[in-house]
C-alpha cells in the first residue's frame, strides 16, 4: 500500500553552455523547431524534443549531446536552460523512477535512432567522406582558450569598395593547435555585452591549410569582412569583426576550437573537389586550394572546380592570388553580381552553364563538393545542381541521397 507510485522518466536533451559556440546549425537542423536561443544560450524544448538525434552530427562541437535522467514532470525548463553558464550535474532519480531505470530509458524517453536519420530538411551530409583525416576538436574551451599572437593582418578587397575584408594571421608558437581545412576555430572578443556577460565566442572558417598558412609554422590564417551592416541593410557594429580587423601585428588573441567534424576535404589521391562559394565563405576553399597547390607536382591531385560569387572582381577577396594559378591545376568561375557593365551573376548561373563539367565530376565518386558562404545561396545551388543532373536523365534526389550518405556534399553557410 505505500509502495510509491511510478513516475515517468524522461532523458532531456540539453545543451552544454560551455562548448556551444552559438553557430545555429542545431536550431537550424531541428526538423520540428525544438531548439531556441536568446542572446545567452540555445536551449531544447523538453516537451517539443523527441530525441531524433538529427541535430547531433552537425554540431561542430558535440555540445549538443548531452542528456539527463530527470522526473518527467520536473524537466529543466527554457528559462531554466536559457539562464545557464554551465550544465547541471546528474540527479540522482526518485526511488519510484530509479527502480527501471534502463525501462525508463527504453520506454520513456524519447529513444535515440539507432542509425542517425538525415532529416529531409538537411542539404548536405552529416558524415566527413571516408578518407578524410581525422580531425582534433575542443582542444581549448570558453574555460581554457589558448593565446595566440597576430602575425599578419592585411586586406584582401580593393580599397576602394565597401567590402573590408581581411586576411588574419595568427601564430600558436609553441603551443598545439592541430588543424585540418574546413575546421573552424572560435575567437573570444575582449568586453562584455549589454547585459555585462563576457561576448561568447565567434566562429571563422580557416582560410590556411593543415601545415599552416606558412608551411610547416605553427600558424593560420581568417577570412574576416568587417561587419558594419545587418542582413537587412540596417547599420550594425560586428563586435568580433571589427575587434580582428583592427587588431596590430604582435596584439593577442584568445582562441578556442578546433571545431568541426564533417566539413572536411577527403583524403585519398585523386579525390576531385568541386568548390561553391560566396564572399568569405571563400575561405574553406582557399585552405583545401592551397593544400592541393603544395602537393601539385606529386600526381596525388584530383581535379579543382571552384565557383565563386562576389559583387565585384575588387571585392572577392584574394582575387589576385587566385588568378594565378595554373588553370591546369584549378578550373576558376567566377560569378560577379554587381559589375559594371555585365549582367548580374550568381554562382547558381554558373553551375548552370557549366553543366558539362559539373555532371562529368559528379558521375565520379572520388568527386566531394563544398559549399559555403550566405545561407540564401542554398537553395539557388541545390536546384542548379538538379537541373543539371535531370538534364542527363539522372534522379536527383538518389543521387542528394547518395551524396550526403557517402559524406560527399557539404554545406556551411550562414
Ligand atoms: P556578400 O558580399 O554579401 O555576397 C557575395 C556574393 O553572393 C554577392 O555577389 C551576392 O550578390 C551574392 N549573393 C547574394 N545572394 C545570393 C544567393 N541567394 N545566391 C547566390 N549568391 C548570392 O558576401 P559576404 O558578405 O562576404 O558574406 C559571405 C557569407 O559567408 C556570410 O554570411 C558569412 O557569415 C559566411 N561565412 C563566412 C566564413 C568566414 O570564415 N569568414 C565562413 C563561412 C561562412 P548580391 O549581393 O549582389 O545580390
Amino acid at each position: 500500500m505505500n509502495a510509491a507510485l511510478p513516475v515517468e522518466v524522461l532523458k532531456q536533451h540539453l545543451i552544454d553552455p560551455e562548448i556551444c559556440i552559438r553557430c545555429n546549425t542545431c536550431e537550424e537542423t531541428c526538423p520540428i523547431d525544438a531548439i531556441t536561443h536568446d542572446s545567452n544560450n540555445y536551449v531544447v524544448d523538453p516537451d517539443i524534443c523527441n530525441g531524433c538525434m538529427a541535430c547531433v552530427p552537425p554540431c561542430p562541437t558535440g555540445s549538443i549531446d548531452n542528456w539527463r535522467l530527470v522526473v518527467r514532470t520536473e524537466a529543466y525548463s527554457l528559462q531554466d536552460q536559457l539562464g545557464w553558464d554551465e550544465l547541471p550535474r546528474e540527479q540522482p532519480l526518485p526511488e519510484a523512477a530509479g527502480a527501471a531505470p534502463a525501462e525508463a530509458d527504453a520506454t520513456l524517453a524519447p529513444a535515440p535512432a539507432a542509425a542517425v536519420a538525415i532529416p529531409s530538411a538537411a542539404p548536405g551530409a552529416s558524415v566527413p567522406p571516408w578518407s578524410a583525416a581525422h580531425p582534433y576538436v575542443n582542444l581549448y574551451t570558453h574555460k581554457t582558450p589558448v593565446t595566440a599572437t597576430v602575425v599578419g593582418n592585411y586586406r584582401v578587397t580593393g580599397a576602394d569598395t565597401d567590402s573590408d575584408i581581411h586576411h588574419i594571421v595568427l601564430d600558436f608558437g609553441e603551443l598545439p593547435f592541430p588543424v585540418l581545412e574546413g575546421q573552424s576555430i572560435g575567437i573570444l572578443p575582449p568586453g562584455a555585452d549589454a547585459q555585462g556577460r563576457p561576448h561568447h565566442a565567434r566562429q571563422y572558417s580557416l582560410a590556411s591549410p593543415r601545415d599552416g598558412e606558412r608551411a610547416g609554422y605553427n600558424n593560420l590564417s581568417l577570412t574576416v569582412k568587417r561587419v558594419t551592416e545587418d542582413h537587412q541593410g540596417q547599420s550594425a557594429h560586428g563586435v568580433c569583426s571589427n575587434y580582428l580587423c583592427d587588431l596590430a601585428k604582435n596584439d593577442t588573441v584568445q582562441v578556442i576550437g578546433p571545431f568541426g567534424h564533417t566539413f572536411l576535404m577527403p583524403n585519398h589521391p585523386r579525390a576531385n573537389l568541386i568548390m561553391i562559394c560566396t564572399g568569405t565563405g571563400s575561405a574553406p576553399m582557399r585552405a583545401m586550394t592551397e593544400r592541393y597547390r603544395r602537393r601539385i607536382e606529386t600526381g596525388e591531385n584530383g581535379r579543382l572546380l571552384l565557383f565563386f560569387g562576389a559583387r565585384t572582381e575588387r571585392e572577392l577577396p584574394y582575387f589576385g592570388p587566385l588568378m594565378k594559378l595554373p588553370r591546369d591545376f584549378i578550373d576558376i568561375n567566377l560569378a560577379l553580381s554587381r559589375e559594371a557593365g555585365q549582367p548580374k551573376r550568381y554562382v547558381q548561373d554558373l553551375i548552370r552553364e557549366r553543366a558539362a563539367a559539373v555532371r562529368e565530376l559528379l558521375a565520379d565518386r572520388n568527386t566531394c563538393i563544398y559549399v559555403c558562404g550566405l545561407k540564401g545561396m542554398e537553395v539557388g545551388v541545390l536546384d542548379a545542381l538538379r537541373e543539371v543532373t535531370m538534364q542527363a536523365g539522372q534522379d536527383w534526389t538518389i543521387l542528394h541521397d547518395v551524396l550526403r550518405r557517402e559524406g560527399r556534399l557539404h554545406f556551411e553557410t550562414y
